[in-house]
């Protein structure tokens, strides 16, 4: 689960997040929607621990992660722009964040990491948990590649398993699919709705790709301005908007 309560930022003179509130539940997908500027890659990286809030506080699964860094938040990101290192494999991208973890596992016990036996085996279950994940996200034969060498939505795949790999307990997508031509768009977001039924785990989600959201989504936050007008599953979204601005935004007659 997700707690957000009453975050707010801002950048110099410029309030960019106006107080948001927000719960989302264990598995549930939550889709942020707005248009560009409103604040949902900030409210993003501030849930991820990439930026931190002037004001209000984060949970993850009922934890306060305020001041806690990225990586001991129980998150995932996948980037807009797939941040991918140019120079290194499919393999070695997927395997980075379990071999950071086992490298900081180490360091915590520096004589024990040394005196114990089962470095091998553990490189060993590395290599197997990505070949598995990248076999499920269908990218399994394009391990030695690079992403010079990858198409754009082989790319997308290869940053959805390095959070894979992970096992977050929550998911954080900015925009995943908006480098992708239509069609493939079209088809990815199957395969990240099949994904998230597959793992069961909380999505949160940014989008300003209304077809998109509607067809992903448990419940949408519609968010303008800094702020979220209305956090409402799909149809009544559509059906019943809140006020004039959601109604405008969606096209929805209000
Ligand atoms: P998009 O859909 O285009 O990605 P967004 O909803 O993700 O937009 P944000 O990236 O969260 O929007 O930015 C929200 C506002 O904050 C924008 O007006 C942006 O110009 C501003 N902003 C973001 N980062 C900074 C920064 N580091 N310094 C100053 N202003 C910033
Ligand atoms: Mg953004």
């Amino acid at each position: 689960s997700v707690r957000l309560d009453d975050i707010r930022r801002a950048y110099g003179q410029t309030s960019v997040l106006r107080g948001v509130s927000l719960s989302i539940s264990d598995g549930e997908f939550l889709t942020l929607l707005g248009p560009s500027g409103c604040g949902k890659s900030t409210l993003l990286r501030i849930l991820a621990g990439l930026e931190v809030q002037d004001a209000g506080s984060v949970a993850i699964g009922g934890q306060a992660v305020d001041g806690l860094r990225p990586k001991r938040r129980d998150v995932a990101m996948v980037f807009q722009s797939y941040a991918l290192y140019p120079h290194m494999t499919v393999a070695a991208t997927m395997a980075l964040p379990l071999r950071m973890r086992r490298l900081s596992a180490l360091q915590r016990v520096p004589l024990l990491g040394r005196l114990l036996p089962g470095t091998a085996g553990t490189i060993d279950a590395i290599d197997a948990e990505v070949a598995r994940t990248a076999k499920s996200l269908g990218i399994g034969h394009l391990l030695a590649r690079k992403p010079g060498q990858l198409s754009g939505g082989q790319r997308q795949r290869v940053a959805v398993g390095r959070a894979m790999v992970r096992h977050p307990a929550v998911f954080l997508m900015d925009e995943p699919l908006s480098n992708l031509d239509a069609k493939l768009r079209v088809q990815m977001r199957t395969e990240i709705k099949e994904l998230h039924k597959r793992l069961g785990t909380t999505f949160v989600y940014v989008t300003h790709d209304q077809a998109e959201a509607m067809t992903l989504s448990d419940r949408v936050a519609v968010m303008l301005d800094g702020e979220l007008l209305q956090v409402a599953p799909p149809q009544q979204i559509y059906a019943d908007p809140d006020d004039r601005r959601v109604a405008e935004f969606i096209g929805s007659p209000k």
